[in-house]
C-alpha cells in the first residue's frame, strides 16, 4: 500500500511502526457552530482511510480531538451570554449527530482540549527547560529558529518565512524574539476561561493541544497525522516543532492532507460566508449522497461543490442501491425458490408473482425450469461468473492501495454493478446471487457507504409481516404476499415455506 506523504512530497510504501497496528491522529474541528461540508471532507476522507486500513487487517487506534477553547468559542459565548463550555458542549453534540448521519464512525478517543490542560503545561515546561520556549510577561513563545528542521513539512525556507513575516514586527508582537515564534501559552483576558500555570493564569495556544493529545493517547511517535491542507502551515509545522523538540523523536511518519472543498472555486469557509452546513444539506439529501460525492474525487484533488454534482452523486448511489435490491429480489425468486412459491401460490408462472409485479430491470428474467438448486456448491459456469465478479474486488483494492484512490475504487464498484446486471438472472443459484450482492455491499461498506436497507426489523415485526403474508395468500392476494416477501428479503430476512409452516432466518 502506498500513501502520499506531505513530508517527502512522494508516495511511499506504508510501513507502520508496529506490524499490524496503526496509530492515527486527525485534527478535529473548533466547536462554535454547526460544521460545514468543508469540515466534513476530512471527516469522511479519513474515516474511509481508517475503514480501509481495518479492511487490510490493521488494528487502528484513531484519535480526533475537539478544540473546545478558542477565541471564536469565547466570542460566540459572549454573544449569547452563556459560558464557553455551554457553546462547545452544544456543538460537540451537534457535530457527533452529523458524523453519525454521514456514517463517520466515532474515533477510538475524542479528547477535549480543556480536559488536557495539565499535559499541555507539562509539555510547555519541558520545552522551557530545554531552551525551546521563553516567557514574556506571562505569554510563553516557542523559539522557532532553535528547531533546525522547522519548515520541513510545508517545504518552506526559514529565511523566506522571516522576510515574509517582517510585518509582524511592527504589529505589536515585538515582545517576541523572532517574528516566527508562536504562542504556547497566553494570559487570560477579562471574561475568558483560564487555568493556572507557572507563567500566568491563562490558556494554551492551539498548536500545543494536538501535540499533547496525540502523545497522551497514541504515544510519542505515531504512524499517520492528518487534516485539511490549510493545516500544513503553520499548525502541523508547529506541532512537529513542539513534539520533536520535547520528545527528541520523529513525531509522525506519514502526513496526509485533504484538498479543499470549494464553491465557485474558492475554499468553502466560515469566514468567507460561502458555506453550507451539513445540517442544511441533510434537509435536501440523504447524507450518504454527500459521502458518495466526497469520495467520488481523490482526497488530494480540489472538489467543487455544485447542485449538478450532488445530483450526479445521488443517481450514482441510486444505481448501486437498485442493483443491490434487485439482487435480493432475484435471489428470492430464483429457480429453487420460485418452484416452491409456484406450488404454494399456484399463480401459474412459477415465480409466485404476477407479471405486473415483476421488477422492471430487464436483467431480471423471472423464468424457471423447475429443477431448483439448493447446494452450497456452484456449477462450473457459475464459478466463472463469480471469478469475473471477484476480479473487481482486486481492482478496488488496487485503487485503494494507491493512496486511497476512492474515485477509482468507486469506478470498480460501478463496473461490478454493471457486470452483475448483465450476468445474473433468477436462473442463477441463490448462492451466486447472494455472494455477488454481498460483494457489492461489502465494497461499499469499506467506503462507509450504506447501500442496503439497514432498518433492523424486530422479531415481532417479522412475525407480524409473515402472518399478514399468510392471510394475503389465503385471500389469493399474491401481489401483497410477494410484496411482503420482497420487503423482508430486502432486509436480509429469508422465508422458508415448510410443511410445518413458514420459517424465517436472518442473512
Ligand atoms: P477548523 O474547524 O476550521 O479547524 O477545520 C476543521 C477541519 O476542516 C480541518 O482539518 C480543516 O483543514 C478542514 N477544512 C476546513 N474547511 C475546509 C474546506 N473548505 N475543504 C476541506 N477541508 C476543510
Ligand atoms: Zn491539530
Amino acid at each position: 500500500m502506498r500513501v502520499y506523504n506531505t513530508l517527502s512530497k512522494r508516495k511511499e510504501e506504508f510501513v507502520p511502526l508496529t506490524p499490524g497496528k496503526v496509530k492515527m491522529y486527525v485534527c478535529g474541528p473548533t466547536v462554535y457552530n454547526l460544521i460545514h461540508i468543508g469540515n466534513a471532507r476530512p471527516m469522511i476522507v479519513f474515516d474511509t482511510v481508517r475503514r480501509y486500513l481495518e479492511h487490510k487487517g490493521y488494528e487502528v487506534n484513531y484519535v480526533s480531538n475537539f478544540t473546545d477553547v478558542d477565541d471564536k468559542i469565547i466570542a460566540k459565548a459572549n454573544e449569547e451570554g452563556v459560558s464557553s463550555k455551554e457553546i462547545s458542549e452544544r456543538y460537540i453534540a451537534e457535530c457527533k449527530k452529523d458524523m453519525e448521519a454521514m456514517n463517520v464512525r466515532p474515533a477510538t478517543t475524542h479528547p477535549l482540549a480543556t480536559q488536557e490542560i495539565g499535559g499541555m503545561v507539562e509539555m510547555i515546561q519541558i520545552l522551557m527547560d530545554k531552551g525551546y520556549a521563553y516567557n514574556v510577561d506571562g505569554t510563553v513563545y516557542f523559539r522557532t529558529r532553535k528547531f533546525r528542521e522547522y519548515g520541513k513539512l510545508s517545504h518552506k525556507n526559514l529565511d523566506d518565512l522571516r522576510s515574509g513575516n517582517r510585518s509582524l514586527l511592527v504589529t505589536g508582537e515585538d515582545q517576541k524574539e523572532d517574528p516566527l515564534d508562536f504562542v504556547l501559552w497566553k494570559p487570560k483576558k477579562e471574561g475568558e476561561p483560564s487555568w493556572p500555570s507557572p507563567w500566568s493564569d491563562g490558556r494554551p495556544g492551539w498548536h500545543i493541544e494536538c501535540s499533547v493529545m496525540s502523545k497522551k493517547y497514541l504515544g510519542e511517535e505515531i504512524d499517520i497525522h492528518a487534516g485539511g491542507e490549510d493545516l500544513i502551515f503553520p499548525h502541523h509545522e508547529n506541532e512537529i516543532a513542539q513534539s520533536e523538540c520535547c520528545n527528541g523523536k520523529p513525531f509522525a511518519r506519514y502526513w496526509l492532507h485533504n484538498a479543499f472543498l470549494n464553491i465557485d472555486n474558492r475554499k468553502m469557509s466560515k469566514s468567507l460566508g460561502n458555506f453550507f452546513t451539513v445540517r442544511e444539506i441533510s434537509e435536501k439529501y440523504d447524507l450518504q449522497v454527500l459521502r458518495f460525492f466526497m469520495l467520488s474525487a481523490h482526497y488530494r484533488s480540489p472538489l467543487n461543490f455544485s447542485a449538478d454534482l450532488m445530483e450526479a452523486a445521488a443517481s450514482g448511489l441510486e444505481r448501486i442501491r437498485n442493483t443491490v435490491s434487485n439482487l435480493a429480489y432475484i435471489k428470492e425468486n430464483n429457480r429453487a425458490e420460485a418452484s416452491a412459491a409456484a406450488n404454494l401460490t399456484g399463480n401459474g408462472d412459477g415465480t409466485g408473482k404476477k407479471s405486473s409485479e415483476k421488477q422492471n430491470d430487464s436483467s431480471v428474467a423471472a423464468g424457471m425450469d423447475g429443477s431448483g438448486i439448493d447446494s452450497g456448491r456452484l456449477e462450473e459456469s457459475e464459478q466463472e461468473i463469480l471469478a469475473g465478479a471477484k476480479a473487481f474486488e482486486a481492482k478496488f483494492d488496487e485503487a485503494m492501495d494507491d493512496d486511497f484512490n476512492t474515485a477509482d475504487a468507486i469506478a470498480a464498484i460501478f463496473e461490478l454493478v454493471k457486470y452483475a446486471n448483465s450476468h445474473l438472472t433468477s436462473e442463477n443459484s441463490p448462492e451466486l446471487i447472494g455472494t455477488v450482492r454481498d460483494e457489492i455491499v461489502g465494497l461499499c461498506d469499506i467506503l462507509g457507504l450504506i447501500v442496503e436497507e439497514k432498518e433492523e426489523l424486530l422479531d415481532a415485526d417479522i412475525e407480524a409481516l409473515i402472518a399478514e403474508r399468510q392471510a394475503a395468500r389465503k385471500a389469493r392476494d399474491f401481489a401483497r404476499a410477494d410484496e411482503i416477501r420482497n420487503q423482508l428479503a430486502g432486509q436480509g430476512i429469508t422465508l422458508l415455506d415448510t410443511r410445518e409452516g413458514v420459517k424465517w432466518k436472518r442473512a
